[in-house]
Parts: C-alpha cells; sequence; structure tokens
C-alpha cells in the first residue's frame, strides 16, 4: 500500500477499476468491511482518510476526533487498500469558496440538528470523487440519510461513479460499529444497544400492521418514551421514506425507522429496515 499525501500523487494504471473508499479514520470493522468489498469488486482500491472539518460544527468533537495514522494504515493494506489518500486540510482546501449544497434531502434529521453537516460532507465527497475518480465508491448504510444525500447528489450532478451502499456492522450487542464508541463510558455502553433493540421493535411492530394508518406514531412514540426512561435524550426516531427521508405514516418496501439519541453526553445513530433487506 502506498500512502498520498497530495493529490498530484493520485496516478494509477488507467485500465483498471477504481473502487473508492472515503473515511476519517480510527478504522473498525465497519470500514474494513467497505474495503474488503471494493477489494473484492475492484482491480483497484483507493481509500482516504481525511478528518473533514467542514462537517463538524462549532461545538462538536473535530479536535478530539481518534487519529491513529499508523494502526489505521496498517489496517487498511491488511484489508486490500492499494492506496491510501490521506491528505492535510491545507491540501483539501486551499479555498473555501465553493460549496455542494444539496436541498431537500438535507433539512430533516441530522441537518437539523446538525447545521451546514451535509453541505460539508457533500462538498468534500464531490471534491474527493473529483481527485480520485473513481468507478465504484463504498459507503456504509449506518449513515443512513448519509447515503440518501450522496446518492441525490451523484445524480443531480451527473458525477460518473456508482455507489455501493453497504450493511451496518454491529458489535455482537448490536450496538453499530463507530469511531465514536471510545466516548462512551462503561454504563452509557451497557445500555447503548437499547437503541437498536428499540428500533428493531419498533419496525416489527409498524411490519405487524402494514396498512394502520396510526401504527408508526404510536409505534414511535413508545419506542421514544421508553428509550428516554432509559436516560437517552432522543433527538429524533421515525419511519422514513428510504429515497427523500419524509416521515411515513404507513410504510413502503424499503422504508426505514431512523434515530438518534444521546446516552451519557455521546450522540449515536442508526438505522434499520421495516421489511427485510439490507440492514
Ligand atoms: P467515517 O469514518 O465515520 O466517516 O465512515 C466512513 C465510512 O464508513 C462511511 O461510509 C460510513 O457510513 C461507514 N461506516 C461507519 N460505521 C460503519 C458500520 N458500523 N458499518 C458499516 N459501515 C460503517
Amino acid at each position: 500500500m502506498r500512502v498520498a499525501r497530495f493529490k498530484s500523487e493520485l496516478t494509477w494504471p488507467e485500465a483498471r477499476t477504481v473502487g473508492f473508499v472515503p473515511t476519517m479514520g480510527a478504522f473498525h470493522e465497519g470500514h474494513l468491511s467497505l474495503m474488503r468489498a471494493a477489494k473484492a469488486d475492484c482491480g483497484f482500491v483507493v481509500a482516504s482518510l481525511f478528518v473533514n472539518p467542514t462537517q463538524f460544527g462549532p461545538s462538536e468533537d473535530f479536535h478530539r476526533y481518534p487519529r491513529d495514522e499508523e494502526r489505521d494504515f496498517a489496517l487498511a493494506r491488511e484489508a486490500g487498500v492499494d492506496v491510501m489518500f490521506a491528505p492535510s486540510v491545507e491540501e483539501v482546501y486551499p479555498r473555501k469558496t465553493t460549496v455542494v449544497h444539496v436541498s431537500r434531502v438535507t433539512e430533516r434529521w441530522e441537518g437539523a440538528h446538525r447545521p451546514g453537516h451535509f453541505d460539508g460532507v457533500a462538498t468534500v465527497v464531490a471534491k474527493l470523487f473529483n481527485m480520485v475518480r473513481p468507478h465504484f465508491a463504498y459507503f456504509g448504510l449506518k449513515d443512513f440519510q448519509q447515503c440518501a444525500v450522496l446518492r441525490r447528489m451523484v445524480e443531480d450532478l451527473d458525477i460518473p461513479v456508482a455507489l455501493k451502499l453497504l450493511p451496518t456492522i454491529r458489535e455482537p450487542d448490536g450496538l453499530p460499529m463507530s469511531s465514536r464508541n471510545v466516548y462512551l463510558d462503561a454504563t452509557s455502553r451497557l445500555r447503548a444497544p437499547m437503541l437498536y433493540e428499540a428500533l428493531r421493535n419498533c419496525a416489527r411492530r409498524i411490519r405487524a400492521h402494514p396498512a394502520d394508518g396510526t401504527i408508526a406514531a404510536t409505534a414511535t412514540h413508545q419506542a421514544i418514551s421508553g428509550l428516554e426512561e432509559a436516560g437517552f435524550k432522543v433527538d429524533y426516531l421515525s419511519l422514513v421514506d428510504a429515497q427523500s427521508l419524509d416521515p411515513l405514516e404507513v410504510p413502503a418496501p424499503d422504508s426505514r425507522v431512523i434515530v438518534a439519541a444521546s446516552i451519557g453526553g455521546v450522540r449515536l445513530i442508526d438505522n434499520c429496515p421495516v421489511f427485510e433487506g439490507i440492514a
């Protein structure tokens, strides 16, 4: 594996199919599953490790975000990455004059709770796509709204890349793997899997009465109350359309239940399908 610090170093044999995995590092099985999938599909795998300042709010964790390049490079090498692009902030943002803004699908949920977050994500991913020029790009469904935003961006801007959206990798107790899980103290870590249990329970109730126009509201309200009783601060928990992320009263075949909640001061997000589908 070669490490590239500058975009001018992003060169490789033209004939290869290029798979790209953008990340912010602190690798876990979620990241590695994307890299291995890229390796299985593509002749050449590029990953990026860039903690993108523009997607963090002013009171968020940009400065304390976990960073360990040497460990990450070793794990990526083992997962089959050919080139690791690990640029500086100055290399990515010599200026900040252009922003990619995806409308509609960014308005609710994470977009409402983290103002400017999706502008930062869309801008950096568009820039990285133009630097790497991949055929395929790999993202995790754990960040479900992010996947919907990027799908919209690629369609609306006619970016010539195929997105591969892959399942959430979880700890044995159901907690989705996340670089931010290290922030959980012991008590919060024990309670954190309740979030996925609440989601699955909610999805099961909606699935059992799919034509009942009141079930989504009842099931989501009860799930929120249960989580709040257990000490979570719930930002949202809702049944949504998989493409538009609009809230739904009755489920469609690809609907999801999405959630964001904090426990012990650590904010977690998760989602699950209502019917069978990629988790
Ligand atoms: P991040 O480093 O958090 O920006 O994540 C980089 C990529 O890994 C994104 O596409 C995430 O959706 C994906 N990812 C993060 N956690 C998981 C997980 N537990 N399972 C699958 N993919 C994940």
